[in-house]
């Protein structure tokens, strides 16, 4: 299988994009311009494995 797309511009985030220089999320587009840099990536998606904030509780009784 070829990888068809680009590493996530934010350095420490391990996500896959589809252009380059392209940010996974909003959250990787605001770490990249701070500048202090994340050495964990928080954008909460599961290839970081990172959760940016945790949820007391997530059901919807819908
Ligand atoms: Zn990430
Ligand atoms: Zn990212």
């Amino acid at each position: 299988m070829a990888e068809n797309g680009f590493k996530c511009a934010h350095r420490p985030c391990k996500c896959t994009v589809p252009s380059e220089g392209e940010f996974c999320g909003d959250h990787c587009s605001k770490a990249a311009g701070s500048q202090a840099p994340e050495t964990l990536c928080g954008c909460g998606h599961p290839a970081c494995g990172t959760s940016p904030q945790a949820r007391p509780e997530e059901q919807s009784d819908g």
